[in-house]
């Protein structure tokens, strides 16, 4: 079985809105195997929809409707889905009193129009929803040479429709799939993608279950193994190989895995774990590590404090940088970031510190300091570890890069750390 998603409004055409429906549905059809072929966006006029419909089950055995479901006359997605299978709306009490019972919350009366809410095309499923007025539903029906299609409706609002989908939609579709699909990302840093890439060419091109995806986001390399079997069990033997490989070949050091594909919460969930605390110096970066960081829920545990010295004053005063090291080396170089790093961990009394330094641009750099130079460096147990970067790209580009490398370098220093006391 593949899927359409049509998701209908005219604030979505006009660009007023972005369309995080579609990619919600596509991501939830893809975990249960079901392909989506088409997403199509219409806008709220009875001809199109109608259009888009007829085009839709052409080409797809299931569309999946979002939006259009309200009381006002230009919501008609139901009516044409009616139209479509040639049946007649029919009214559903008990979506009546659902609609009734959110006005008289309210204490309000219901307006005549919201009596449209609770009209359903005829043999309809019809869909509870407990966070809006508009039920949604599902009708299973044949178009005029005898194909099993299938109509889902859902309401516009992300919070209406996300779990409608998950508790209704998904279990109702999966008996329409055999498979599921599931998929690990592996972070790889310090390594380009080109360079990436090639390193596991030959496993990318062999492999068609799993499949291998790449894609580079500022700092990292994320490979999405996804693999497709009759449970997730089967999907995780099939992926375990290729991940070994993969880890091998890129080394230990540089590739691992992490749920969600950010290096934060690698990091966050290593200093929980070992108990550490990091304080974080930040220049260039303006508190994007300590923002990174916060983001982990429970970071509490290990995050003590951060600190945004931007001038070479703040600097000197709130981390006892020296006014020698900047006057010599400047505030972009290894050697303030040393200083940085150990500050922060000196004055908040953390395990570690880490610093960013760098010229994020457009201007200020120089022949000897191009724009894109970064230092970040990692204090921890008496030892400096400091890492150079070099990047090209936008303002935005170089901080986040720096940002991520510094993170990176917090989870080297803790690795490594824990290397030689194992050996
Ligand atoms: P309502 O009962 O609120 O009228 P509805 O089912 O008729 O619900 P729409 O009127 O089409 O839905 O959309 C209501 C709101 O839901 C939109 O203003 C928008 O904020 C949000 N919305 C609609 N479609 C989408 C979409 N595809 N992606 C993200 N948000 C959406
Ligand atoms: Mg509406």
């Amino acid at each position: 079985m593949n899927a359409e998603i049509l998701c209908i409004g005219s604030e979505l055409l006009h660009g007023d809105i972005v369309n995080t429906n579609a990619r919600y549905i596509s991501k939830k059809l893809a975990e249960i195997a079901i392909d989506v072929h088409y997403q199509t966006v219409v806008g709220d006029n009875p001809q199109r929809i109608k259009k888009a419909l007829d085009i839709g089950f052409s080409r797809a055995d299931i569309i999946i409707c979002t939006g259009g479901l309200g009381p006002t006359q230009d919501d008609i997605t139901k009516e044409a889905l009616a139209e479509y299978f040639g049946v007649d709306m029919v009214f559903d009490q008990e979506s009546f009193e659902h609609v009734k019972k959110i006005y008289m919350r309210f204490r309000r009366d219901l307006p005549q129009n919201n009596m449209r809410q609770a009209y359903f095309p005829k043999g309809s499923i019809i869909l509870d929803n407990p966070n809006g007025t508009a039920n949604g539903c599902i009708y299973k029906g044949e178009d005029n040479k005898g194909n099993l299609k299938i109509g889902i409706l859902l309401p516009g609002p992300p919070k209406e429709m996300e779990p409608m989908m998950d508790t209704k939609v998904i279990p109702y579709l999966k008996q329409f799939s055999d498979w599921v699909v599931y998929g690990e990302k592996l972070v790889v840093t310090n390594i380009g993608e080109s360079a990436a890439e090639e390193m596991v060419l030959d496993i990318i091109k062999e492999q068609t279950n799993p499949t291998l995806a790449t894609f580079a986001s500022a700092g990292k390399v994320i490979f999405r193994i996804t693999a497709k079997a009759e449970n997730k069990e089967k999907c995780i033997e099939l992926i375990t190989p290729v991940r070994e490989e993969l880890i091998r070949r890129f080394g230990k050091e540089n590739a691992y895995l992490v749920d969600s594909g950010n290096v934060e919460d690698k990091v966050a969930q290593l200093l929980l774990e070992k108990k550490l605390t990091i304080s974080v110096a930040e220049s260039l970066t303006g508190g994007l590590v300590s923002s990174k960081l916060i983001s982990y829920p429970g970071i509490s545990g290990s995050y003590l404090e951060g600190f945004v010295t931007y001038s070479n004053e703040s600097k000197i005063k709130t981390l006892g940088v020296k006014k020698e090291t900047l006057d010599k080396y400047g505030a972009v170089s290894e050697e303030t970031a040393k200083e940085m790093a150990y500050g922060a961990a000196l004055v908040s009394g953390s395990d570690l510190g880490v610093s960013t330094t760098g010229i994020a641009g457009p201007d200020g750099g120089s022949k000897e300091k191009p724009v894109g130079l970064v230092y970040v460096c990692v204090y921890y147990k008496g030892k400096y570890e400091v890492k150079k970067i070099n990047s090209s790209g936008s303002r935005e580009i170089i901080r986040e890069r720096a940002a991520v490398t510094a993170l990176d370098l917090v989870r080297t220093c803790i690795e490594r750390y824990e290397d030689t006391l194992s050996s």
